[in-house]
């Protein structure tokens, strides 16, 4: 017995790794992914490359489809085993331009604005007149018809800058934005002005998608220190007009996701996305939205590619097109991968912003939660704080119908809303070190997914 007993340790020790051994193997591994990320600009410049030549890359405009090419080298050349553009039709939204002027003392003043996507256009001279001021839905519905007919709705309310949760302020204040235009020409208005979802003052408007359709009004958006101005105009003269002008046409285009595989040693046919977006607003180059998180999601591949990692699962990085408008390349991936019959074992998205890491939320199953809890003291030490239940990404979510388990990678994000959707939002702001971690926390997390089986729902 005493033998046997000896023989079984002397097995455990030769043929086991023990758990101290595998803890250290996480650590090793993990460390050398952050090494790597931090010591490597390639990616940091390709960010720079994508926003210099291929900014404003809305669905269907020209530099969308360069952005898609530009992509498409960049993984060709990171060594990717298989680099394919899925193709899908959709409509689509071109701004051409924005303008808004008051007149005062015979003077005219134009104002910061920006149109909403994908809001409707004015006759050439623009529309001229008045404002209502409201500071919400609900005014709207109060004032009626009899108020609001034939005048510009001028949504005016500031976001909260009081919440630690930046990202709830913003939720709270952009009902105006999204829903403020159609509610407004519910009631005969000819025209909407929506207060930029901007926690600063300052003179960049901030676009964003409104849920518009049929015969459409104009729809913009004024700078935070603008709306001010304005409000401030109106209460001494309540009768002043303005002139609104907005040159956008809607058009139907074939457009494309773009998928790099990095086939997987084990189980080449299960995927783990890796995602980010191609897609960026007409007025801006789209850096920390979502330029970094199509660059951090390639980072993924490069690393796993360049540190010999070893995947058993294929890593699938898609650039998403289209999360701004209609997220059209979100649910054509979820179209092909009933046609193709894909397996999609897990996937996460980052578009929080290229700032430093703080969490993992996760939308799974509780029992996958729960696995991959037991893995977070890994990534303490790099600025992830802990693992929890939560929301994904916007392009990502549709694959929950296929009971996909999804992550989303969050930052700290106190200053996203400075730039997001505006012209703010440029290669300037993002800064390498902060990029990085965000590729190394995202590499390191999909190595212990893989390595762990921890998607597994049983
Ligand atoms: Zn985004």
């Amino acid at each position: 017995m005493k033998n046997i007993i000896i023989v079984l340790v002397l097995f455990s020790f030769i043929f086991l790794p023990s758990r101290g051994a595998a803890q250290d193997e996480n650590q090793t591994v993990i460390q050398s992914i952050f090494d790597n990320a931090l010591s490597t600009d390639i990616a940091y410049k390709q960010l720079e490359k994508l926003c210099k030549e291929a900014p404003g890359r809305l669905i269907g405009t020209p530099n969308s489809f360069k952005s898609v090419g530009l992509m498409k080298e960049y993984l060709t050349n990171l060594g990717a085993d298989t680099v394919f553009l899925q193709s899908f039709t959709s409509p689509a939204w071109i701004c051409h331009s924005a303008f808004l002027t008051m007149t005062i003392d015979g003077k005219e003043i134009p104002l910061q604005v920006d149109a909403l996507g994908p809001c409707g256009s004015t006759p050439l001279p623009g529309i001229h007149a008045e404002i209502i001021e409201v500071m919400s839905l609900d005014e709207v519905r109060e004032l009626g018809k009899e108020k609001i007919e034939g005048k510009i709705v001028f949504f005016n309310r500031p976001m909260n800058t009081t919440y630690f949760n930046v990202f709830k302020a913003y939720s709270e204040a952009v009902d105006q934005r999204y829903w403020g235009p159609s509610l407004a020409q519910e009631y005969g208005a000819v025209g909407s002005i929506t207060r930029s979802a901007n926690p600063n003052m300052d003179d960049f408007p901030h676009t964003g998608s409104c849920r518009m359709e049929g015969n459409k009004i104009p729809a913009i958006a004024i700078s935070t220190n603008d709306a001010e101005k304005l409000s401030k105009v109106l209460k001494s003269n309540p009768q002043l007009k303005v002139n609104i002008q907005v040159d956008a046409e809607d058009i139907t285009t074939q457009s494309y996701n773009l998928i790099a595989d990095l086939k997987g040693s084990e189980k080449p046919n299960e995927y783990i996305i890796v995602a980010g977006h191609l897609d960026a607003w007409h007025n801006t180059e789209g850096a920390h939205d979502d330029g970094v998180g199509c660059l951090q999601s390639t980072e993924v591949l490069r690393l796993f590619k360049q540190l010999g990692l070893n995947n058993k699962r294929s890593i699938r990085v898609i650039l998403y097109m289209d999360e701004e408008l209609y997220q059209s390349g979100g649910n054509a991936y979820v179209v092909y991968s009933k046609e193709q019959q894909v397996m999609n074992y897990f996937a996460i998205e980052s578009d929080a912003g290229g700032f430093s890491p703080r969490f993992f939320s996760v939308d799974a199953p509780d029992i996958v939660l729960e696995k991959i809890k037991k893995y977070e003291s890994f990534l303490k030490p790099y600025g992830i704080e802990e693992i929890t239940a939560g929301g994904s990404g916007v392009d990502i979510g549709p694959m929950k119908e296929l009971g996909v388990p999804l992550s989303g990678y969050r930052t700290d994000w106190q200053r996203y809303f400075d730039m997001h959707h505006s012209a703010n939002d440029t290669f300037d702001q993002v800064n390498f070190r902060e990029m990085q971690l965000g590729s190394g926390a995202m590499a390191s997390f999909v190595y212990l997914i893989d390595k762990y089986d921890l998607a597994n729902q049983n």
